[in-house]
């Protein structure tokens, strides 16, 4: 699979104060001030935060509100690139303690792809991390810019071990998909204290424990059939390690920490080569009849990634991360945020204008939800800004799959309302989903 670079600098480079679930960053630099590549542009003081950097050289034209996206507008540093490659000089120690090690990751930008920093995720306020799992089951192994399946699988197993060290957890897992040959491949007989592993798969009602005693080792390497994609940390957990996550809980309450390929690869990048999290490998579909990938800059527009692809006809739609569950933009200056992993394009005759039209109660929603929701109560609940009513109801447990939506023969928006249901909440309680259920079975813990 061949990867792709942008020839060209793009114009302008926009970038988002606010790529990561938490505190906004501020600006640490004004209109004027010339940065450097890799050069921290943005931070905050509070914990549930992470640095976001620059990804070129040049001059800070604007800090002003900027499309973001996921479909809101956010503060952005606005960056003129000049053609240099001058680049902040960063070597961070390499024995470093757990705690500099979790800092470090702060300060490298550091997040995951549900959005929540990294550093967060291995050292929550108030909880242990006994075991640390890298979801690998949606990632190919060229997904994360590694020259080959051997180097990602050693960068990958280099990184465990310091996603493990700084959560100071004494167990850790790599997951990969059953179909990934070149991944299980890669894997297979990896050492790991001078002991080869072999690529287990996760079969029956086997768990992680299985494993560890079986291959003697506080490291495994598992495959299993499923892909778990953004938002279904808790599905994932119960099933590798057999642990249940109650309703309204995410995995580090079990004492978990679930990563992704792209971080994991983003901290081998800052322990290794002193780089921050400033570029990321994004696919773009609907230009040609397969997935381009490209290596992008952080707060590239999407415009000159579609024109660096050679697309020139009349484009009707562009939609981020997926065209499912994604959000359509309304722009083409949105910039690529660490969040982003696909733009996909489509022409103005493949665009589905259907009005919705009213529910027929044919409960095609409710069959599909993989989490037991009700969509179609939670749409007209959403609707009608009910949203005491959809917290009752457990909104906080969609995964946003967006099934529902897809079987919907009313063609009604269930995903949109249902996210818009859960921004309300978010914004307007601290404790958006309750703790407690006696409804568990509908919860996220794997239908036990
Ligand atoms: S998007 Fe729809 S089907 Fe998917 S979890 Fe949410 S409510 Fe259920
Ligand atoms: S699938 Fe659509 S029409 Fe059928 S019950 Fe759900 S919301 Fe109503």
């Amino acid at each position: 699979m061949e990867i792709k670079t942008l020839d060209k600098l793009p114009e302008k480079i926009i970038i988002p104060l606010r790529q990561h679930r938490g505190a906004v960053c501020e600006p640490l630099v004004k209109k004027g001030d010339r940065v450097l590549i890799g050069q921290k542009i943005g931070d905050s003081e509070e914990y549930y935060s992470s640095a976001v950097h620059s990804s070129v050289c040049g001059e800070v034209i604007a800090i002003e509100e900027a499309a973001h996206p996921d479909g809101n507008k956010s503060m952005s540093v606005i960056i003129q690139p000049e053609d240099s490659n001058e680049t902040v000089v960063f070597s961070p120690s390499k024995d470093l303690t757990p705690e500099k090690l979790a800092e470090l990751i702060k300060e490298s930008g550091i997040v995951e792809h549900y959005g929540m920093p990294t550093h967060t995720v291995l050292k929550p306020t108030g909880k242990n991390i006994d075991t640390v799992l890298i979801n690998a089951t949606s990632s190919e192994w060229i997904g994360g810019t590694f020259g080959t399946p051997k180097e990602y699988a050693s960068q990958v197993m280099d990184a465990l071990k310091l996603l493990m060290k700084a959560a100071g957890a004494k167990k850790g897992a790599i997951v990969l998909r059953t179909d990934d040959n070149d991944s299980i491949d890669a894997f297979e007989g990896i050492e790991v204290d001078n002991k080869k592993l072999r690529v287990a798969p996760l079969v029956g009602g086997r768990k992680i424990g299985y494993y560890f005693n079986e291959q003697e080792s506080d490291i495994v390497v598992l495959s299993q059939e499923r892909i778990y994609g953004k938002k279904i940390l808790n599905f994932f957990t119960y099933n590798v390690t057999g642990r249940k996550v109650r309703i309204g809980c995410d995995p580090t309450d079990v004492g978990v920490a679930v990563c992704g390929v792209k971080s994991a690869k983003a901290l081998y990048d800052a322990v290794h080569e002193g780089k921050p999290f400033y570029d990321t490998v994004v696919s773009l579909e609907g230009v040609s009849n397969h997935m381009e990938y490209i290596l992008v800059k952080i707060g590239t527009p999407f415009k000159d990634i579609i024109e660096a692809c050679g697309f020139t006809g009349d484009i009707g739609k562009i939609i981020a991360n997926g065209v499912r569950t994604g959000v359509a933009q309304y722009t083409d200056q949105v910039p690529v945020t660490k969040g982003t992993t696909r733009i996909s394009l489509q022409k103005p005759e493949e665009i589905i204008r259907d009005q919705p039209v009213a529910c027929i109660h044919c409960a095609r929603c409710v069959d599909v939800c993989p989490v037991s929701l009700v969509p179609s109560r939670l749409n007209v609940m959403a609707d009608q800004g009910r949203f005491d009513e959809c917290r009752q109801m457990h909104i906080g447990n969609c995964i946003e799959c967006g099934r529902c939506a897809v079987v919907c023969p009313s063609r009604i928006h269930i995903l949109q309302l249902i996210r818009y249901a859960k921004n309300a909440i978010e914004k307007a309680y601290a404790d958006a989903a309750p703790k407690e259920s006696s409804n568990l079975k509908l919860g996220c813990c794997g239908g036990e």
